[in-house]
């Protein structure tokens, strides 16, 4: 890894910078998402033999970074491509891989991801949906709810995070199974979110959802493992949908302290406007540093690296856009709660990375005790 961006990475932000532009923030989500498969984007980081880029999450997660900057984030890409790709590209079948992994690649199937639960949250080692075998045909039968899962009404399946027993001890293990999205059985219901995306979260009841054998990905006794190996790109995928957003925020509002005079200066010229945007901007520039770190080290294989590095991508992003929202709001001041300029409702959606899909506070927890030795409270 080069601190300094490849002419390859510098030609794919450029071409996603100029996609996302000629949609910018009122785009048409499908059409965009199309328009980014055409391209090679959403699958830039597949094998190439099933039809996907051949790259890694460092050019998955320029695509995202560049699409959000333009203010047309395609959230999905976190988890069809990221995790989900990732996933069956590297554990699934090879049934699983032929039957997914070109859709997934060329934009045409989209897989959500499940694994929150009501009483587990926070906590996924709670989780309680559970998978056992019908002795008669060997068929898998999932039973248990889910929360705030993404896009499920828009996938063609959802990779549920559920539990087998295991033979040997009788303790529960994490498995990763597909589920359809008209499974009989498998029930959702939109969340009333206060957030205005195209995305929905849901709701999710597993009522003992009968899957074929072959709806297990990868080894059963090796679910954990290929559970992290999908959460370090989300970790990355969620960073760059932060840095995005708060790019994104950041040039409406430099737009606007150029423009705007109240006094015999641009409001830009008074370092108390000046300032916390230029701190801004050096706090997305970091966390982005953190980001291609992360990248680097999950496509160069190094998993282990990778998770602290994305946990502490992830943080720095979602701490940089949740200031960088707050303070280009607060820059165009009653404008900026005005739908004409559009960026109240980023106050919302920038929280998002802060709570997603593992919170501030779990990533400073992560920290404390793996990388600093510090006891646990829980
Ligand atoms: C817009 C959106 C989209 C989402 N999409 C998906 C998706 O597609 N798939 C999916 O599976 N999930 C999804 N999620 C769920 C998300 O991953 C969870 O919301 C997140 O993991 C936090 O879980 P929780 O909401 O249950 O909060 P809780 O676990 O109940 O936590 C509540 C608060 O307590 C704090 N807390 C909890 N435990 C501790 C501790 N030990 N120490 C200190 N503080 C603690 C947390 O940091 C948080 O601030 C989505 C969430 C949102 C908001």
């Amino acid at each position: 890894m080069t601190l300094v961006e490849s002419e390859e990475h510098k030609a794919l932000r450029a071409s996603v910078a100029a996609l996302g532009k000629r949609h910018g923030r009122t785009h048409d989500r499908d059409q965009l998402w199309s328009e980014a498969a055409k391209l090679g984007y959403l699958g830039v980081n597949l094998p190439e033999e099933y039809g996907g880029g051949g790259g890694g999450i460092a050019e998955l997660s320029i695509v995202l970074e560049e699409l959000g900057a333009a203010g047309s984030p395609l959230l999905m890409m976190i988890v069809s491509p990221a995790i989900c790709g990732t996933v069956i590209s590297r554990f699934g079948t090879d049934t699983q891989k032929q039957k997914w992994l070109p859709g997934l690649a060329d934009g045409t199937r989209t897989m959500a991801f499940g694994i929150t639960e009501p009483d587990a949250g926070s906590n996924s080692h709670r989780i309680t949906t559970t998978a056992r075998r019908d002795p008669d045909t060997g068929d898998w039968l999932l039973t248990g709810r889910k929360v705030f899962v993404s896009g499920v009404d828009i996938a063609d399946a959802t990779l549920i995070v559920g539990r087998t027993e295991d033979a040997r001890t009788g303790n529960l293990k994490p498995c990763l199974f597909i589920v359809p999205r008209d499974a009989e059985g498998f029930e959702r219901r939109a969340i009333d979110m206060e957030l205005s995306a195209f995305e929905k979260q849901f709701e999710l009841t597993l009522d003992d959802v009968r899957l074929p054998a072959d709806a297990l990905v990868g080894d059963e006794d090796a679910g954990l493992l290929q559970l992290f190996a999908g959460l370090n790109p989300e970790r990355v995928m969620t960073a760059a949908f932060a840095i995005g957003m708060g790019r994104y925020a950041l040039a409406r509002a430099v737009e606007y302290a150029r423009d705007r005079q109240v006094w015999k200066t641009p409001i830009g010229a008074h370092q108390a406007i000046a300032h916390p945007l230029a701190q801004a901007h050096i706090d997305l520039e970091l966390a982005r540093l953190m980001m291609q770190k992360a990248a680097h080290l999950y496509d160069a294989g190094d998993d282990i690296g990778a998770g602290e590095a994305a946990n502490m991508a992830k943080y720095a992003a979602g701490e940089a856009c949740v200031r960088a929202v707050d303070q280009s709001v607060h820059t165009l001041g009653g404008n900026g709660l005005t739908r004409e300029f559009g960026l109240a409702s980023l106050i919302t959606a920038s929280r998002v990375a802060r709570i997603a899909p593992v919170s501030r506070e779990m990533i400073l927890n992560y920290v404390s005790h793996q990388t600093l030795g510090l006891p646990k409270s829980y």
